[in-house]
């Protein structure tokens, strides 16, 4: 791999974009990576080898999935922007273990595409994310269990710290405790506006997600626990007795929320950014106990 060659070199993405006269859509978050650091960064810490099927979301020109073609066995590409596609088809002729599918991520059945494209075995996920829809996409493919190794994406910096934050920080919150929830999260490395092309307003990392083979905690009903969890971090300056009791799906009074939080051992005044996920999935399931 020459990187003199290769398309994320700022020279060969201005030539291709011009060979297309290709005008940027700000509402599919086009921000497009021309710095092969980053890339090299990126393909290490997803550890994509031979034997590896990578699911890339948002290819854009290609320039990461030109990286990913290079060290993977088999590369699904999946881009919404049907402009883009003529163009992958050119800067991408050169390879034989790519398809590409032009849809939107959020609408496709990632399960069936995973079973034709890897009988069911566990896939890669890579991407330099659209950073309008980074939570959707990612706790999509979460909930959703398709069957996953690692999920390694560029991300807005912000989300990628609350991602990996810890109780009691100023960054912990619902999506921290989701993300644990399926993942060990790790921040690979912080990537700065100018590793893109047009340069985006924020700062950006990457994140590796590696999927736990067993969940951390059990609640018995996980659904419930995640309503609690949204509940108690929708209002961040009240106490949890408080934002439970103003949640009438949990089905539970104020003074009942104080005893079950007596029961856990948990003082009366607690806030819901103090908890973790073990704690959530004690206090969930002692709601339901109280509830039936
Ligand atoms: N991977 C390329 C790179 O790193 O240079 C492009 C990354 S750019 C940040 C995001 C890409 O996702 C764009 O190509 C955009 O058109 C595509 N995209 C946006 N929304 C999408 C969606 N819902 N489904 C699939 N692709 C989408």
């Amino acid at each position: 791999m020459n990187p003199e060659n290769m398309i994320a070199n700022p020279k060969n993405t201005i030539a291709v974009l011009k060979k297309y006269d290709f005008v940027f859509q700000k509402r599919f978050g086009q921000n497009f990576l021309i710095d092969q650091h980053v890339l090299n960064k990126i393909i290490n810490a997803a550890a994509i080898t031979k034997e590896d099927t990578v699911l890339e979301i948002g290819p854009g020109i290609g320039s990461m999935t030109q990286y990913l073609l290079e060290n993977a066995g088999h590369v699904i590409a999946v881009e919404i922007d049907k402009a883009l596609i003529p163009i992958l088809s050119d800067t991408l002729k050169d390879y034989d273990n790519l398809t590409l599918i032009n849809e939107d991520i959020l609408k496709l059945d990632i399960n069936r595409i995973v079973k034709e494209h890897n009988g069911g075995k566990p896939i890669k996920v890579v991407a330099n994310l659209p950073y309008y829809i980074t939570t959707p996409i990612i706790m999509g493919l979460f909930e959703s269990n398709v069957p996953i190794d690692n999920i390694t994406v560029m991300v807005q910096k912000e989300v990628a710290l609350r991602m990996q934050a810890a109780p009691g920080t100023k960054d912990y919150g619902a999506l921290s405790l989701a993300v644990q929830f399926y993942s060990d999260p790790y921040i690979v490395a912080n990537v700065p506006p100018n590793c893109f092309m047009p340069r985006p307003n924020v700062g950006s990392a990457v994140i590796r997600l590696s999927r736990l083979e067993e969940k951390p905690v059990k609640p018995v009903d996980e659904k419930l626990m995640f309503t609690l969890i949204r509940a108690a971090f929708n209002w961040r300056r009240k106490t949890l007795v408080n934002c439970v009791s103003s949640t009438p799906e949990l089905g539970v009074g104020k003074d009942d929320m104080v005893r079950i939080l007596e029961e856990a051992g948990l003082s009366a005044t607690i806030r819901g950014e103090a908890l973790s996920l073990a704690q959530y999935a004690l206090l969930s399931d002692k709601i339901l106990e109280h509830r039936q």
